[in-house]
């Protein structure tokens, strides 16, 4: 409970922020419930599973994940009460969980609207999920700019939206904000003597072994006869490779190489050729933007079809970046997110990135009403589900989860949240309490909705610990237990 304390006062737009500071006294403020929660160290065992399920939240839908928590600890307090005050067995509880827990999933579902990449929900599901981050309608207008410029090519097999292959996202303290239609790798070239920038570039990525002699092999052979041969042979080598590479009629040449020969680099200089080092993880996004084959071996300097296309590259000498525009193969992003200190960059670079996963979930998933309307609305159908004997009282604790969302938003507005539960219930399906005024209203109307992924797996989530705490009767001190594992097999 005290875990779940800590971030359920940051749920929703009027939520607050946690000043975090470490054992070297760094600070950093946050409103992320995975980033509080992981900073906090939990030892407690149950803590250590909330935690884990925030961790797991984010995973797989990438948002919600104080709502993951707050509904957790909510079913947890309310399967103790059971248990504790009405003395209903464990495994009763257990089993109107799970059903309670499946069949809310179904109603939500039913009730999700789908959408597309143009339609106005998109930009209100961004919207809601950045409404309680720093700076968050600025970030939220980026964040659209860049889901609409890839727009469809970020659909991979099975025709679903993956961002992450699309996007890329970085963070930089010393420079403004950016929506860049391309690819922003933070490199500089080889040399500031190559040329600043090419148009009409044929992008070559090699990932052939170009790594250097060993020196300890170059030791060994102390006969200096022996060491000028082989440089020389070195040399001649490294010259073969160069001549290859730009024989493909390549004028920027982008290395993937672990480890290159500084022969390799210094001739690719003296070609006077684009040349940069990138990383692997760069390389994914440069293939699918430019279209290029990467070259493993010398013999694929040969094939068809090898060199990348792109309009133009060129660094920014003074922020150390190379941007790469107009690339013939899918659209890509990078969204440049900027903050004046170190710690405000992260908060906003995380924001951003919680945005586009809200987006995503949304577009594959679909929506339903947010600020905890979508879930408040099904809990007289939950309820309505007949289950035999005392499982039926295991609904209530799926219930009191489901109006637990509403019940903290308000709370943390100011209002007094059960008190605006009981009106919004009596409202009709889709309303919600306006934070502001207090008054209910059409949530759909107002553009607040989430991504129903968030809801189905936060549900699920909370269920289950739910389930695993409650069977628990004691906690008991143990061992090493990998240890003991061990003795008993050996015996
Ligand atoms: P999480 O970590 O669970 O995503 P957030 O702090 O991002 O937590 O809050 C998300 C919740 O805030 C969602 O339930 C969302 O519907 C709600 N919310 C966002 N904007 C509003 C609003 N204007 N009115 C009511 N609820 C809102
Ligand atoms: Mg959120």
């Amino acid at each position: 409970m005290a875990v779940a304390d800590c971030v359920r006062t940051t749920l929703g737009p009027k939520g607050l922020d946690k000043l975090l500071i470490d054992q070297a006294m760094n600070r950093h403020v946050s409103n992320d419930g995975v980033t509080i929660l992981l900073s906090l160290k939990a030892i407690h065992p149950v803590a250590r599973m909330i935690v884990e399920i925030a961790e797991r939240q984010e995973q797989l839908v990438g948002d919600g994940t104080t709502t993951a928590v707050v509904m957790s600890a909510e079913m947890i307090k309310e399967g103790k009460r059971l248990v504790k005050e009405l003395g209903v067995h464990p495994t009763k509880v257990v089993e109107g969980i799970e059903s309670g827990v499946r069949h809310a999933c179904q109603l939500l579902e039913a009730e999700a609207k789908s959408i597309s990449i143009t339609s106005p929900e998109l930009e209100h599901v961004v919207n809601t999920s950045l409404s309680s981050k720093l700076d968050g309608a600025r970030l939220a207008k980026m964040v659209i700019k860049a889901l609409r410029t890839v727009g469809e090519n970020a659909k991979y097999n099975g025709g679903e939206y993956d961002f992450g292959k699309a996007i890329m996202v970085l963070r930089k303290t010393s420079m403004e904000d950016q929506v860049v239609d391309g690819v922003v790798l933070e490199r500089k070239r080889l040399d500031p003597e190559l040329p600043q920038e090419v148009r009409g570039v044929k992008i070559l990525i090699t990932r052939m072994d170009l790594k250097p002699v060993k020196e300890s092999w170059v030791k060994e052979n102390k006969n200096y006869q022996e060491i000028l041969v082989m440089e020389n042979d070195r040399m001649a080598k490294s010259r073969e490779a160069v001549d290859a590479m730009l024989k493909t009629g390549a004028n920027a040449v982008l290395i993937a190489s672990p480890e290159v020969d500084q022969a390799v680099e210094d001739m690719l200089v003296a070609k006077g050729v684009f040349a940069a080092r990138v990383s692997t993880e760069e390389l994914d996004y440069l293939i699918r933007y430019t279209g290029a084959r990467p070259a493993r071996v010398s013999e694929d300097l040969k094939k068809p079809d090898l060199l990348g296309r792109a309009e133009r590259i060129y660094e920014d000498e003074d922020n150390g970046i190379i941007y790469i525009e107009g690339g013939r193969g899918r659209n890509m992003v990078t969204m440049v997110v900027s903050g004046t200190t170190k710690e405000t960059s992260l908060e906003r670079w995380r924001a951003a990135i919680d945005g586009i996963n809200a987006a995503e979930a949304a577009l594959n998933k679909g929506v339903v009403p947010g600020g905890g309307a979508a879930e408040l609305h099904i809990i007289d159908k939950v309820k309505d589900m007949r289950l035999k004997g005392l499982e039926q009282v295991g609904l209530e604790v799926v219930t009191s989860a489901l109006e637990s969302i509403m019940r903290q938003i308000l709370a943390n507005a100011g209002f007094n949240g059960l008190e605006k539960v009981m009106m919004a219930k009596t409202s009709p399906p889709g309303y919600g309490i306006d934070i502001n005024t207090g008054e209910p209203v059409d949530m759909w109307k107002i553009g607040v909705v989430d991504p129903l992924m968030v809801k189905t797996t936060a549900l699920k989530a909370a269920g289950e610990i739910a389930k695993s705490v409650l069977r628990i009767d004691r906690n008991l001190a143990a061992e090493d237990l990998s240890a003991q594992a061990m003795t008993e097999t050996k015996r």
